[in-house]
């Protein structure tokens, strides 16, 4: 069955995109300049219900009512290290955006996320909220991310990754049945590292270079 609140990104372009992405030769520099390139296109879905205000405007030849977003609405969230990767690519398309930062590390041996940093824009409750990860895997990290963000009470949240797979999705919807998640594809199944097959390796160390 379906399920309403988890929207794949199917379009030719993000899959294209990331197939490039998960091959183990594709260079850091490919590698960051994809997802760059994927995460403006996921931004486009994202934001498809994105609220508009009408404001008047002259074109060369008359005055009309337009419409705008209001960028500063938005938080967009990124989850240290890997979501700066995806953060970008989301400012690009909305560059008026507010960003916060949550720093989460996985403890290799529990899997759990253990929190080193946390700092988010002002006035949470007016804005809508966008956690960004490369990877929902365990669920661990966005989970936690998402129970400190809710205590700042944003207006809504959503959850955007690259690649996900079923134990990732199921933990994330248990644990926040009331956010919306949005990847490029929900692979096969997660290994005992925590590692998502076939996956793409480890997403930080490939943008960042140090594998
Ligand atoms: N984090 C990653 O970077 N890759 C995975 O496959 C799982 C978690």
């Amino acid at each position: 069955m379906s399920d309403p609140f988890v929207h794949v990104i199917d379009h030719p372009l993000v899959q294209h995109k990331l197939t490039l992405m998960r091959r183990k030769d594709a260079s850091t520099t490919s590698f960051r300049t994809l997802l760059n390139e994927l995460a403006m296109l996921m931004a486009y879905e994202v934001t498809r219900d994105m609220p508009t205000q009408d404001i008047e405007i002259e074109t060369p030849l008359e005055t009309m009512t337009a419409k705008v977003i209001d960028g500063k609405k938005l938080a967009l969230v990124s989850i240290l290290r890997a979501g700066t990767g995806i953060l970008d690519g989301f400012l690009s398309v909305v560059p008026g955006a507010r960003v916060g930062h949550i720093g989460l590390y996985r403890d290799p041996t529990t899997l759990q996320a253990v929190e080193y940093y946390f700092k988010m824009p002002k006035e949470m409750p007016e804005r809508d909220a966008i956690v960004v990860d490369p990877m929902l895997a365990t669920g661990h990290s966005a989970i936690a991310a998402i129970t400190r963000l809710k205590a700042l009470k944003p207006r809504s949240i959503k959850f955007v990754c690259l690649l996900t797979c079923p134990e990732g999705v199921k933990a994330l919807r248990d644990a926040h049945p009331d956010v919306q998640i949005f990847t490029a594809a929900i692979d096969r199944q997660l290994n005992s590292h925590g590692y998502i097959l076939p996956g793409l390796g480890d997403a930080g160390d490939r943008i960042f270079g140090t594998q």
